[in-house]
């Protein structure tokens, strides 16, 4: 066997082992961040070492040290599992080696990339002509898309970016809720919006921008450039803006309408909760995750613009060594050399289809639903918000009750929930993103957070 196959096969037998037992072990990592250090540390060695033999030190060192995210009880921030075929897939991309960004040389990795893109904007009810762009998260979706936002609300008002630059630039009026993601915020700062130039719009105590108060911050802001972002998925309560009033508010205003949508965009795959996006598809552009609600493995993220001759002017790069052509992925994304992400996208859908994938969304909505059930059926424990997607908030009597709740869940091993703060409380927050949850780790998470809230502090 080659030095290749073999160190693939230890690979591939470590891979089975994990996935076979991760079930039965401490969700939560056994080691800490130092003890990974030591495990994984020492000097760099001046000599190396046989490749099968180093998979094999590594699946021993970082062992203690891993989140059983493929589980089905991992709860936390939102994060999905992989679906077998999407896993399988990404060996394959790491054994093909594509680097995906040009369609004459990597025609397989490009053609994946362009039909997991139609089939997504197929999926999500969005602009069949749009520019789909597979990136990293959410984060670079939303900057991707961001990114082609301020060039064209810039053009319109006379100011050419990719030409002027931004010194001297009229300022962009970038209009926010109050309750948007920590990314948005990040992109803004890399593509030069400062905080001065962020109209933060309220939000009521669902997460959901205030349409009244948007338009009155519309009204008052006037003419100039404008980028309005919306949300498909509050992190916390799940909530959805109400995009059929925001959207066409914005328009009217002349701004560029952008939707973080990394969990919540998935609604539109079902039609129990696609009602929650209506009205999204006549923005401008959105992001959306396939790593968390559609369990692709990570890194996968999604960013789909309406226009789609201004995201290839944004981000089309020449060279002469480059061998370009028509539709090349790379046009549509920041990157130039790319994982060729379309192939464990593709896989995903395909061994889900358009019914698995509904089917997906619901089944997570259905156990949000039944664990908020439970929950509430908990002396001493309650339920935050209007379970209404994926994410169920939960709040103990006092903040140190709520806080200790996840601290004693995850030392207790059954699952892991992540905290959070809202309406001015300490919470827990259970986020059903994971293909690998059946209804009976919804049944034994209850049961363990049973036994921790009636359990004394030592
Ligand atoms: C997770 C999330 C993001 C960031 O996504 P990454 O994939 O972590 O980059 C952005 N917005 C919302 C609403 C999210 O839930």
């Amino acid at each position: 066997m080659d030095q290749r196959a073999e160190a693939l096969d230890v690979a591939h037998r470590h891979a089975a082992a994990y996935l076979a037992g991760v079930r039965d072990r401490s969700i939560w990592p056994t080691a800490s961040y130092d003890d990974m250090l030591l495990a994984l540390g020492g000097d760099l060695p001046d000599t190396g070492e046989d490749p099968a033999a180093v998979v094999e030190q590594l699946a021993a060192a970082a062992d203690p040290g891993l989140m059983g995210i493929p589980s089905g009880r991992f709860f936390g921030f939102v994060i999905g599992s992989s679906l077998p075929a999407a896993a399988a897939a990404d060996w394959l991309t790491t054994a093909w080696d594509q680097n995906a960004g040009l369609t004459a040389a990597t025609p397989a990795a490009a053609a994946a990339d362009e039909i997991a893109g139609r089939w997504l904007v197929d999926l999500l009810g969005l602009p069949a002509r749009s520019a789909v762009g597979l990136v990293t998260g959410a984060t670079m979706a939303n900057f991707t898309c961001l990114a082609v936002a301020r060039t064209v609300v810039y053009r319109r008002h006379g100011w050419d970016v990719l030409d002027q630059g931004l010194a001297g630039a009229p300022p962009l009026r970038f209009v926010v809720g109050e309750h948007r993601h920590g990314s948005v915020d990040r992109s803004a700062k890399l593509l030069g919006i400062g905080r001065q130039q962020f109209v933060v719009v309220p939000a009521g105590s669902d997460g959901r921008i205030r349409v009244e108060d948007l338009a009155a911050t519309l009204d008052r802001l006037g003419e100039g450039p404008t980028v309005v972002v919306l949300q498909a998925g509050e992190v916390n309560t799940g909530g959805f803006d109400d995009f059929e009033a925001a959207v066409p508010v914005a328009r009217t205003h002349g701004a560029w309408v952008h939707v973080d949508g990394a969990f919540g965009l998935w609604a539109a795959a079902s039609s129990s909760y696609r009602q929650r996006t209506s009205g999204a598809a006549s923005a401008d552009s959105w992001a959306t995750d396939a790593h968390k609600t559609l369990n692709v493995p990570y890194d996968c993220g999604v960013a789909v613009v309406r226009d789609a001759e201004a995201t290839s002017e944004v981000f089309a790069s020449h060279g002469h060594y480059l061998i370009q052509g028509a539709g090349d992925p790379s046009d549509r994304t920041p990157e130039l050399s790319r994982r060729a992400r379309g192939f464990t996208v593709w896989a995903a859908l395909r061994s889900l289809g358009r019914a698995g994938v509904e089917e997906l969304v619901d089944r997570l909505c259905r156990h949000a639903t039944a664990f908020a059930e439970g929950i509430r059926a908990t002396p001493g424990l309650e339920v935050l918000n209007d379970v209404c997607f994926t994410q169920v908030l939960i709040a103990a009597e006092d903040d140190e009750r709520s806080d200790r709740l996840g601290v004693s869940l995850r030392e207790e091993g059954t699952a892991v929930m992540t905290p959070s703060r809202w309406a001015g409380r300490s919470v827990q927050r259970c986020s059903m993103s994971s293909w690998a949850t059946t209804d009976e780790d919804v049944e034994r998470t209850i049961a363990a957070i049973r036994r921790v809230v009636s359990t004394p502090p030592a």
